[in-house]
C-alpha cells in the first residue's frame, strides 16, 4: 500500500493496482548538489499533484500515453 508523501493518504489499490493517478518522481542528485550522491523520490495522489502543478508558471508537458509507448 503505497501513501501520498505530501498528504499522508493512503492511496487505495484493488488487487495491487492504485485505484487513482499516483504521481511518483526521483531524482539522483550529483555533483555540485546539496544531495551529492543521493536518490529522492516521492509519490503524490492525485489531489496533492493537481495542488502543485497549479503552482508552476510553466504548465506541465502533457503527451498522450499512446504516443509515448
Ligand atoms: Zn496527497
Amino acid at each position: 500500500m503505497s501513501a501520498c508523501n505530501r498528504c499522508g493518504r493512503k492511496i487505495k489499490e484493488e488487487n495491487g493496482v492504485p485505484k487513482e493517478g499516483i504521481f511518483s518522481s526521483a531524482c539522483a542528485f550529483g555533483y555540485h548538489s546539496h544531495h551529492d550522491g543521493e536518490i529522492h523520490s516521492f509519490s503524490l495522489c492525485e489531489d496533492c499533484y493537481e495542488d502543485l502543478i497549479s503552482q508552476f508558471r510553466i504548465p506541465v508537458t502533457i503527451t498522450e500515453i499512446m504516443e509515448w509507448l
